[in-house]
């Protein structure tokens, strides 16, 4: 149920009705916008009458259902955009932000040498996995806690604060300690345990949309993390499963807008676990900015021939900064922050 305030409520009426729909066994999200505050009372449906009867209470204009199964991530319940900061680098918010890295930390020189290239172009965010979820239990599972500390002296030296992904509730301590956004890939999306184990860290989460997940089952997804606690999720498309097998998956170029319009949630785009190809890389990073996407995460590597996992969509040094040089000139031209569909 949404309950919303009237333009003139103080601060104490939405106090009051905060502690009423607490103390009825619901979860009170105040959303303070421009014009006035909103508060989302989540909890058990069945409660919903009662929730109504906020309407007499001092400073209180209306209710309204939350007609979305996904309540806190909805628009429904907050105005405006969420942006999720990190270090100085704000996602969401009117400057497009890059992420790029390996796909896995393979030693300390290589790591140091993505780091230093990553930074050169320009990108915000260092990524690497330190855990990899592999299709084969034989291929290369990643340097797990030894990648960590590796990715920590990357931060160090360039300033660039790091995701990686965590695959498993019991590694969540461990990683949490390391990284500075906790990624959830496209195989835990929907693991609901990690899911509500992530929403009690503090730190942001990059959750990854499925190879087989709908756009709906993405926001329930990010509903879980959200409803445990941690309001700093950060959305990625990176390609779903289709017909098409002339790619590794198909970028789902209408999910940012669909996205956009449903959620206040900063959304991201994967060009290159979508596209299987470096080839590919660029002209779909070029469409997602141009759709209205956040930011890109994009996998980089000095030797792509050497690498040990996805190096056919890893884009060399020279490469990525072309794509980096683009970015800016095509950021330049769309205007980003009048770019949010309400
Ligand atoms: C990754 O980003 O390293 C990764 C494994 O991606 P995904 O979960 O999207 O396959
Ligand atoms: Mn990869």
């Amino acid at each position: 149920m949404i309950i919303v305030m009237k333009k003139n409520a103080t601060a104490e009426q939405i106090n009051n009705v905060v502690n009423w729909v607490e103390s009825m066994g619901y979860a009170a999200y105040p959303s303070r916008g421009v014009e006035r505050t909103i508060i989302g009372a989540i909890g058990d449906d069945r409660g919903k009458a009662r929730l109504m009867s906020a309407e007499i209470m001092a400073g209180v204009e209306s209710t309204m259902p939350i007609l979305k199964p996904y309540k806190l991530a909805s628009r429904e319940t907050k105005e405006g955009n969420t942006t999720v900061t990190v270090g100085n680098v704000v996602i969401g918010g009117p400057e497009f932000v890059v992420m790029a890295g390996p796909c896995a930390v393979e030693s300390e020189e290589q790591m140091m040498e993505c780091a230093a290239i990553v930074k050169k172009g320009g990108a915000h965010i260092l990524r690497g996995g330190a855990f990899k979820p592999r299709t084969s239990p034989y291929s290369f599972q990643g340097m797990e806690e030894e990648g960590l500390k590796i990715l920590e002296k990357a931060r160090e030296k360039t300033g660039l604060p790091i995701v990686t992904e965590v695959m498993d509730t019991n590694n969540v301590d461990m990683v949490e300690a390391s990284t500075d956004i906790l990624q959830i890939g496209a195989r835990n999306v929907q693991n609901f345990a990690l899911l509500k184990r992530v929403g009690q860290s503090r730190k942001p989460v990059l959750l990854k949309r499925g190879m087989m997940t709908t756009v709906e089952e993405l926001l329930m997804s990010a509903e879980y993390i959200l409803s445990s606690g941690n309001d700093k999720v950060i959305l990625c498309e990176r390609g779903i499963r289709t017909f098409e097998t002339s790619t590794r998956n198909t970028l789902d170029i209408s999910a940012i807008p669909v996205l956009k319009g449903l959620t206040h949630l900063p959304v991201i785009v994967d060009p290159s676990h979508a596209a299987g190809h470096w080839k590919y890389v660029l002209p779909l990073s070029r469409a997602a900015i141009a759709a209205g996407a956040d930011g890109l995460l994009v996998e980089v590597h000095p030797e792509p021939e050497k690498a040990v996992s996805d190096g056919l969509q890893s884009l060399k040094p020279k490469k990525f900064y072309c794509l980096m040089e683009e970015l800016k000139r095509i950021e330049g031209c769309i205007k980003r922050e009048v770019q949010v569909v309400s």
